[in-house]
């Protein structure tokens, strides 16, 4: 074929391919022209050559065969659609075809452990469809959100599973607000996929086709969610992995079944990833799985924890089992080990990449059960506990069946090619094993052959070897190479030696070749019998895979909780969060913790949390919302004891200003997410808000902050009472604690005076008095003289002083102007200290700084942010 010919089909497929980049096959390699050669040149860095064609010159670049795969799962991973059109023989030559596209959310064999989801999100009548599919271990949830705040809850949903890929449907694509939330939020490829495949009806079809009767037992909620469940089968077929046979279950859920955290929440609690570089997750932390299946369970669960008590109970008594049993756990763990992440095998089973050495995967990780089964029965507490009834739940002969079959059939040391033979073992196969006599008999024969032509002949320096070209040979050293016998055909002379054939031995390679060449296809025809069984087997590899992670889990709770002295919460649907000796699962980490007791009932559901900066109020705060959530995903919790009335959800929101200085946030996303959780908790919510209303002026946000207090505290009577833990810098809010029932002011503890502060960080009943901000100023190294003259400062504004203000004047020479500041009527005024007031207009620069300054509540602005103000004002004087 020509060069125009090739770039010209090329470009054509490229037309066709719904794909950012195609690679197309050209014999050994799959090359890349034009735009995308440029492309992949720059993202993979792969060498770019040119290519003329027709006159032009196209940018060319290819990789081998055999190597594709981590290209295009580098390229996937980085969010992009990559079309495959690979060389089919046909009569009289080849064509080529796009048989199918790879993109993020399809991805059979991706490189990390984590979950990755497809998701789709319909709009229906009154609500939001949505379907989440992960089809490297046949997960397949789908849900819809009702009423007004299904857009949020949907969102929360897509927070949750954090897909790789999201297909929006028709009704959501271009302007839509959801859809610019979901760009803002996740980082997901958005795929714009055929209106036709969420069309009702056709979706009914898709489900049908791939639960068959089971489908109608699903019983899906809604229109929109049916759509949303057909609309990811059809979408994963087309992209032709041929996976879609993994999928054979299907789990619809409500919100209902779930503790509802939204994405912030998510976020600032720092589930399942820090939101700092140096910080540490309460998925880190907790994270003690063998297995990436059970660590992506863990994660799940951490961002799913559930308000069903009977499963959260036996999900506590497997945990408490382990927990106490320190050798049987041990043991467990140790087998768990050894495991694979099998529901992802059978994902690649399905697909046909799976090859001989992770079929031996499959087998060892199925070995395991039998020795689990037996940690598990040889101790006393495990026998009989939660743990044996998860074990007891599989088909464990089925399992021990397909093991068997396996390891009968494959070899133990086989190669990852699969055509070349050496996969299975000869006794396997009646027919396989006739041939491998053969074979080695023929060998057997070569590998004799030198001495015996050595002996005959009488010939010094005789071998045999074989080679590509030559095919097997007899070599003579150059002295004996006259002396051959004459049924010796010369087939190559080299300097020191010659080469040569015989009849006989003619005869013999050819039949090495031919049973060679048998061998190996009747090995990798057996081979693929086996991996369909495997495949078929899907089901049970999955149900085996997830057994094993859930022990996992487990397990891993169970170390923790063992190795942090955590106490199993008592569960209950009672208004209640009494914690005793708590701590912070991720901080005690790290620190010297000071344990805290935490008490909400019926009539104690609003605390109003004050104390010096840096006293740890937050940590204080988030305590409770993790010690809640641990207890909601079944583990023990980071206490003395607890009692955790079930949530749910959970919400929190921390002042701008915090998240402002980490570029995070803004005053009106502050104010967005407030009026989020102010819609969205009810009675059974727990809600904490750190700050809020920080992020703007002291008189808009102390109002704001009372505001949203009395709405969510028994003040207001039609509005949701949740249990809160309100944090405020705004001292004036404790006074409200006396005027309103429910709420109660705590604070955490501070000893001394001056420079013997010490933070006891005990939270004890009643409102803190004093601001310590200077004394964090001087702990975080801010210079001794600056902290010395903010002490003068602040004594003076305490005894209503006037205080020198030191500026500059225009000339250069040192200038002193006095100034008295009224903290009862936060009026300003300049003057001397004899009271007498310097006749002095003002230029609109100075009234500005002094506007400004009036603004600053001088109390509870730490000295830095407090300096780098006067700076701003000072160089706004000096222009
Ligand atoms: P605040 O919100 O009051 O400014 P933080 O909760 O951010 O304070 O805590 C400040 C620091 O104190 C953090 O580094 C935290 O790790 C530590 N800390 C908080 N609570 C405790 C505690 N109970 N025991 C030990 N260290 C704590
Ligand atoms: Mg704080």
């Amino acid at each position: 074929m020509t060069a125009e010919g090739i770039v010209g089909e090329y470009l054509d497929l490229r037309r066709e391919a719904d794909a950012d980049v195609l690679a197309m096959q050209m014999g050994d390699f799959y090359e890349f022209f034009g735009e995308d050669a440029e492309f992949v040149g720059e993202e993979l860095d792969l060498k770019v050559s040119e290519r003329s064609s027709g006159g032009e010159s196209y940018a060319m670049a290819g990789v081998p065969v055999d190597d594709l795969t981590p290209y295009l799962t580098a390229l996937v991973e980085r969010g992009y659609r990559v079309a495959v059109a690979d060389q089919h023989e046909i009569e009289g030559g080849h064509e080529r075809r796009i048989d199918r596209v790879v993109t993020p959310g399809t991805l059979v064999d991706p490189t990390g452990d984590d979950a990755q989801y497809l998701a789709t999100v319909v709009r229906g009548d009154d609500g939001l469809g949505l379907a989440f599919l992960d089809i490297t271990t046949g997960r397949f949830h789908v849900t819809a959100t009702e009423g007004e705040d299904s857009e949020s809850r949907a969102l929360t949903e897509l927070y949750r599973f954090a897909p790789t890929e999201i297909l929006p449907g028709p009704d959501l694509r271009g302007d839509d607000d959801v859809l610019d939330r979901i760009r803002e939020r996740l980082d997901a490829t958005l795929t714009v996929h055929a209106t036709d495949d969420f069309a009702p009806g056709r979706a009914n079809h898709r489900l049908r086709d791939q639960f068959g009767d089971a489908a109608d037992a699903i019983g899906l909620d809604g229109e929109a969610a049916t759509q949303a469940a057909g609309a990811a089968l059809a979408y994963v077929d087309e992209t032709g992995t041929g996976v879609l046979a993994s999928v054979t279950r299907l789990r619809t859920y409500t919100a209902d079944d779930h503790v509802t955290l939204d994405a912030t929440t998510q976020r600032n609690l720092e589930l399942t990833e820090p939101m700092t570089e140096r910080g540490v997750s309460l998925f880190d932390t907790l994270d003690h799985t063998e297995t990436s299946a059970g660590g992506r369970l863990l994660k799940e669960w951490l961002g799913r924890p559930i308000r069903r008590r009977g499963e959260l109970e036996a999900r506590q008594q497997a945990i408490g089992a382990l927990a106490a049993d320190a050798m049987g756990r041990d043991r467990l763990r140790e087998s768990l080990a050894g495991a694979y992440d099998l529901e992802r095998l059978a994902s690649r089973a399905v697909s046909g990449s799976l090859d001989a050495p992770a079929m031996l995967r499959v087998r060892d990780t199925l070995a395991l059960l039998p020795d689990l089964v037996d940690a598990v029965e040889s101790s006393p507490r495990l026998a009989g506990s939660a743990v044996a009834d998860v074990l007891d739940s599989l088909d464990r002969a089925a399992a021990r069946s397909l093991h068997d079959d396996l390891a009968e059939a494959i070899t133990d040391d086989p190669p990852s090619t699969l055509t070349e033979g050496g996969l299975i073992r000869p006794e396997y196969d009646e027919e396989l094993a006739a041939l491998v006599e053969r074979h080695e008999t023929a060998l057997d024969w070569l590998d004799s052959l030198a001495a015996r032509e050595r002996k005959e002949h009488g010939l010094a320096h005789v071998s045999v070897g074989r080679n590509k070209t030559d095919g097997y040979y007899i070599q003579v050293g150059k002295s004996s190479a006259d002396d051959v016998p004459d049924h010796y055909e010369p087939v190559k002379t080299l300097k020191n030696s010659q080469r040569f054939t015989t009849p006989e031995l003619r005869e013999t390679e050819r039949d090495v070749v031919q049973l060679e060449e048998q061998r190996g296809e009747l090995e990798y025809e057996l081979f693929r019998e086996l991996r369909e069984q495997v495949a078929a087997a899907a089901p049970l590899c999955q149900g085996v895979g997830e057994t094993l992670a859930e022990l996992d889990v487990y397990a891993a709770l169970a170390t923790h909780a063992a190795g942090n002295d955590w106490a199993r919460p008592e569960l209950t649907d009672e208004d209640v969060l009494a914690v005793e000796a708590g701590r912070h699962p991720v901080v005690e980490q790290s620190v010297e913790f000071v344990p805290n007791d935490l008490h909400f009932d019926r009539d104690r559901r609003f605390l109003l949390v004050t104390g010096p900066n840096m006293s740890g109020k937050s940590t204080y705060m988030r305590q409770a919302a993790l010690v809640t959530l641990l207890a909601q995903i079944g583990s023990f919790v980071p206490a003395d004891a607890a009692t955790v009335g079930l949530v749910d959800g959970v919400f929190t929101r921390v002042g701008a200003l915090d998240e402002l200085a980490q570029g995070r946030s803004t005053f009106m996303v502050e104010m967005q997410e407030l009026s989020n959780i102010l819609h969205s908790a009810s009675d059974d919510s727990l809600v904490i808000l750190d700050e809020v209303g920080r992020g703007t002026a002291t008189y808009d946000g102390i109002s704001i902050a009372w505001a949203a207090m009395e709405y969510l505290s028994s003040a207001q009577p039609n509005s949701p009472s949740p249990k809160v833990l309100f944090a405020t810098h705004y001292h004036e809010l404790t006074r409200l604690a006396d005027h309103i029932a429910g709420v109660e002011n705590v604070h955490v503890a501070a000893d001394g005076e001056g420079d013997d502060v010490t933070f006891l960080r005990t939270v004890e009943p009643g409102a803190t008095d004093r601001s310590y901000g200077i004394h964090v100023a001087s702990l975080a190294g801010v210079p001794g003289p600056v902290v010395d003259r903010a002490r003068e400062v602040l004594d003076r504004l305490r005894e209503d002083k006037a205080i020198d203000v030191r500026g500059r004047a225009a000339d250069g020479t040192s200038e002193t102007t006095q100034v008295t500041f009224d903290l009862s009527s936060g009026q300003f005024e300049a003057g001397d200290e004899d009271g007498e007031a310097p006749a002095q207009a003002l230029d609109p620069d100075a009234e500005a700084v002094l506007d400004a300054l009036r603004e600053v509540d001088v109390t509870e602005t730490s000295p830095v942010e407090l300096l780098g103000q006067v700076q701003e004002w000072q160089s706004r004087l000096e222009e």
